[in-house]
């Protein structure tokens, strides 16, 4: 009787799981590791009604269900490997699955008692479950959920590795036909059932999480340039420059705009406007370092937060990006014109926040739109350092008859 309720309680969660990972990749749009996660609990589903179904004195049932429950495995870690970037090592566990089904095979034909048979299945699954979970902490960046994943799948390999363990403990062998009222096999599937459960609610978790990332992510995004929103970039720096204030690291602010940006739209048009904005957006993400923080705060108006920087090496980034802009060629626009900018820089002052140090920066850019454009002006400066390029949208009639 219990044996046919966890017969039964199992594969209706599998199924439950299944539908829920098909929703989630067909509704949310997710990548095919969600795809993978729901075959897994197929292949899982399948596996188990093979061993509670299947006469358990015919040879070929141990084949039949670790064929099922070592698909089952190599997609959930497929998937699982996936999601992070890293490889999945799909020739690693075939090589596991092969060696595993031939010692299979010697078992069967040599002996009727079945704990050899568990011991050499069950060591397959937990090798690769080891394999999955050291791919898995080899991934760069570890949040919480994948390290509640790390610790539901080395839990799965741990108890695949133990129960060779136990099944010697505990029976030391096992007739075939008494399999099914051995103590291994109820405490075995039971075990196996609940930690099949705890590992899906993870999955499914980190399926919901994933999901939200994306959607936020989206949000603070910046659609032509990629960079983030104004909203995005401003809680953000809020939140560096408090971290800045209590480890005592300089940062310093820059603001760049364009020059005469409204020429480029009127002699070339909005969209190629859009792609000199999305050009200057890329030139910026291009040079900055991976801990500055950029942001799209205006039509054609761009802020970097320089981490661990001071106000002198932020103006050399500055005139780094002014260079290369002007090294760029924007699509749509003639193969002689350059797009300039200008840039005000200011190093954060001792217990200053954002909102001051953004006003003493734009005070820069002001400045530096004042003293002819194309250069870059730091706070308390009265001169900009030399407009190396040429600024080469003087006014839109030259241009219009250029174009
Ligand atoms: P200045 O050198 O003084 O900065 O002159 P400017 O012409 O660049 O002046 P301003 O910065 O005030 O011009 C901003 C213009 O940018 C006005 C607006 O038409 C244009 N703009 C704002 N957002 C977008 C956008 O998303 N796409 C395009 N193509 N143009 C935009
Ligand atoms: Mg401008
Ligand atoms: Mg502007």
């Amino acid at each position: 009787m219990r044996e046919q309720i966890i017969g039964l309680i199992t594969p209706t969660m599998a199924v439950v799981f299944i539908l829920v990972f098909l929703v989630l990749w067909n509704r949310g749009k997710m990548g095919n590791y969600v795809l993978a996660f729901a075959a897994s609990y197929l292949f899982f589903c399948i596996g188990f009604a093979a061993t509670h179904l299947l006469d358990t004195s015919t040879l070929y049932i141990f084949h039949v269900t670790q064929f099922f429950y070592t698909l089952s495995t190599v997609s959930a870690l497929w998937g699982l490997a996936t999601r992070v970037g890293q490889p999945p090592y799909l020739g690693v566990h075939l090589t596991i699955y092969g060696l595993s089904a031939a010692t299979l095979a010697i078992a069967v034909v040599m002996s009727s008692d079945i704990a050899p048979r568990l011991i050499i299945v069950n060591t397959g699954y937990g090798a690769m479950y080891l394999i999955g979970v050291m791919t898995l902490l080899g991934a760069h960046q570890r949040e919480a959920i994948d390290k509640l994943i790390i610790a539901a799948q080395a839990l799965l390999g741990a108890q695949f590795l133990i129960r060779p363990v136990l099944t010697l403990l505990v029976e030391s062998s096992i007739a075939a036909d008494a399999y099914r009222e051995s103590i291994y096999y109820s405490v075995v599937n039971l075990s196996l059932s609940l930690i099949s459960l705890v590992a899906a609610m993870v999955l499914v978790g980190a399926c919901v999480y994933d999901q939200i990332k994306a959607v936020r992510e989206r949000a603070e995004m910046d659609m032509l340039t990629g960079l983030r929103t104004r909203r995005a970039f401003e809680q953000d720096v809020v939140a560096q420059i408090e971290k800045a204030k209590l480890e005592g690291i300089p940062v310093s602010l820059v603001v760049a705009d364009i020059d005469h940006f409204k020429s480029v739209n009127d002699v070339w048009g909005h969209q190629v406007g859009d792609k000199a904005i999305a050009a200057f957006g890329h030139v910026i993400e291009d040079t900055i370092r991976d801990t500055d923080i950029a942001g799209r705060i205006g039509g054609e108006e761009f802020c970097v937060l320089a981490w661990n920087c001071d106000g002198e090496a932020a103006v050399a980034m500055a005139e780094r990006i002014r260079k290369r802009l002007g090294a760029t060629q924007v699509e749509g626009m003639p193969d002689d014109h350059r797009l300039t900018a200008s840039f005000g820089v200011a190093g954060r002052k001792e217990g200053e926040g954002y909102g001051k140090l953004f006003a003493r920066t734009d005070a820069a850019l002001y400045k530096a739109k004042q003293e002819g454009r194309n250069r870059t002006l730091a706070d308390g400066e009265d001169k900009g350092r030399s407009a190396s390029v040429t600024q080469l949208v003087p006014n839109s009639s030259d241009l219009r008859a250029k174009a």
